[in-house]
């Protein structure tokens, strides 16, 4: 294992020298080869990287907005020039197919773009002769030194869903991302800085909890951006307010898709089937659960496993693939195990994933896609976010059942309605106490000029992310009130002051 090439901490605009005293493991998910190894962090090395943040974080602060923009186009520019390498690396490490890591890094660039309006977004407010002879505007200002922690499923996208408004708002990031994956951020921050930005702007430190922790804590940071599962982001919310820090945490899922009689059949066993096996249901924001409304539930059921049976599980680099394997051998037999746990339940195991063609090397972590019927919603493959190719169908009488059923759930994530009645879509999206919610759109990810968030136990915390939050988030108010020698009267005044 010495052999292997270690990815170092990023920062102050290079990667760290020395050799780290606790390391990870790198594998490549479709053939289970360990391809190289990641530092872990100690507090010493996340202080360094707080320390570099906190002095380029002033400097930053106090550049223009023009020389702000003009760097996050040059990063622009480079990304979509270079997406292919980045591709490349998602895919080694994540596994998923190619052209689902350039839809994840289109996403990516699409924060960028958003971000790069900066000058705009950042306008304050004036009103002249608030009071006689006094004027009041508001400004944002940067934080300072955010801390963001992202996870394994998205190492592109997520990073740069908080870095990009982040930087653009003038603050400096400490960036720890999934340790299953962390190349793509070290390869990102390269980037950054032959985009011109200035060193310790961004840094990157690798690691584990220990990471995380002394992020979570630091005096020197003033906000966290998670994204995470659940109990982690319950813990980090909790944590990191109680130091303090402002803190937007979003966490883990279980999406529901409501399919009524009069949907079309064929665009819903479609969506079902991209959005529930997509990226090997590693997604926050995959179907997790069809919820077949009567009597559409046998032939929707028929659908979705002539779809099913098309798929094609083979290795993220191969363009035949649709889907890869998933992330760990330790994720893959935490799923297969709901398998099994699904039959004890009594739910019907219509389609085995086990059972699926692989159509790559033996070594992969491979686990194809599989279709539940008749789940109860008692069952732990209805109650647990699974995170893999695992589809449940749960049959329900008619559409309140169905809003009953999706309000009933911890989660709040994402959740789809198919139906071709508008009144029933409009009054879905009124009712459904989800976040975000698609009419006909299986994985209703906002764009970035809107926000992402979950509701419930979907995120903590009031702020969500990217897009008009993301700027909320990333800077704080200030309101000066002023008035100019020429216009004030002479005297005191000691009463408390009223606009007259
Ligand atoms: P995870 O919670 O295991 O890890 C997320 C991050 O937290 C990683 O950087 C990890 O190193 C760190 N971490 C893990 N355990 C920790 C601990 N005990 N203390 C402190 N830090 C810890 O999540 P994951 O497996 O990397 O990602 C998948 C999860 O993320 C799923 O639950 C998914 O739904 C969720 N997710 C949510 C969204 C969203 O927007 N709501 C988006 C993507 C993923």
């Amino acid at each position: 294992m010495t052999g292997l090439p270690m990815l170092n901490h990023w920062i102050d605009g290079r990667a760290s020298i020395d050799a780290p005293p606790r390391a990870g493991v790198l594998t490549d998910p479709a053939t289970g080869a360990r391809t190289g190894r990641v530092a872990f962090a100690e507090p010493a090395d996340v202080d360094r990287a707080v320390a570099s943040a906190a002095t380029a974080a002033t400097r930053w602060a106090s550049t223009s907005l023009a020389r702000r923009a003009t760097v996050l186009f040059a990063f622009r520019h480079l990304l979509a020039t270079r997406a292919g390498e980045l591709v490349d690396i998602v895919v080694a490490e994540h596994g998923k197919v190619a052209d689902d890591a350039a839809g994840e890094i289109a996403r990516a660039l699409e924060n960028v773009d958003y971000a790069c309006g900066a000058a705009g977004l950042l306008q304050g407010g004036f009103t002249e002769n608030a009071s006689t002879g006094v004027d009041v505007h508001s400004i944002r200002q940067p934080l300072g030194v955010v801390g963001v922690i992202s996870p394994f499923n998205f190492p592109v996208m997520v990073p740069m869903w908080f870095v990009a408004n982040a930087i653009a708002c003038g603050n400096a990031v400490v960036l720890k991302p999934s340790e299953k994956d962390p190349t793509a951020s070290n390869w990102l921050a390269a980037l950054w800085r032959e985009a011109g930005l200035p060193d310790g702007v961004l840094n990157v430190v690798h690691g584990d909890k220990v990471a995380v922790d002394v992020l979570l804590e630091h005096p020197g940071v003033a906000a966290i951006s998670f994204v995470g599962s659940t109990p982690i982001a319950r813990y980090v919310y909790e944590t990191a307010t109680r130091h303090g820090k402002r803190v937007q945490a979003l966490g883990g899922a279980k999406n529901h898709m409501v399919v009524l009689p009069d949907a079309d059949l064929d665009l819903a066993a479609d969506a079902a089937v991209s959005g529930g096996f997509g990226s090997a249901g590693e997604r926050c924001m995959a179907v997790s659960v069809v919820v077949a409304v009567d009597p559409v539930g046998d032939d929707l059921v028929a659908k979705i496993v002539e779809r099913m049976a098309g798929l094609v599980m083979g290795d993220g680099r191969d363009t035949a693939s649709d889907l890869g394997p998933l992330v760990t051998a330790a994720h893959r037999d935490r799923v297969a195990a709901y398998l099994e746990a699904g039959v004890e339940a009594g739910a019907k195991l219509v389609v085995d994933g086990r059972e699926h063609a692989v159509n790559g090397p033996v070594g992969g972590f491979w686990l194809g896609p599989t279709l539940f019927d008749q789940v109860g919603t008692d069952m732990s493959i209805y109650t647990d976010e699974i995170f893999g190719p695992v589809l449940a169908i749960v049959r329900v009488p008619d559409f309140a059942a169905a809003v009953e059923l999706v309000n009933r759930n911890p989660y709040g994530n994402g959740t789809a309605i198919f139906t071709r009645d508008g009144g029933a879509a409009r009054r879905y999206g009124n009712e459904v106490e989800v976040g975000m919610v698609g009419v006909n759109v299986p994985v209703p990810v906002p764009v970035a000029q809107y926000s992402f968030g979950g509701w419930k136990d979907s995120l903590f915390g009031d702020t969500h992310a990217y897009g008009p939050e993301g700027i909320h988030f990333f800077t704080r108010t200030k309101v000066i009130t002023s008035r100019w020698p020429d216009s004030i009267g002479a005297g005191l005044a000691m009463a408390f002051p009223s606009s007259d």
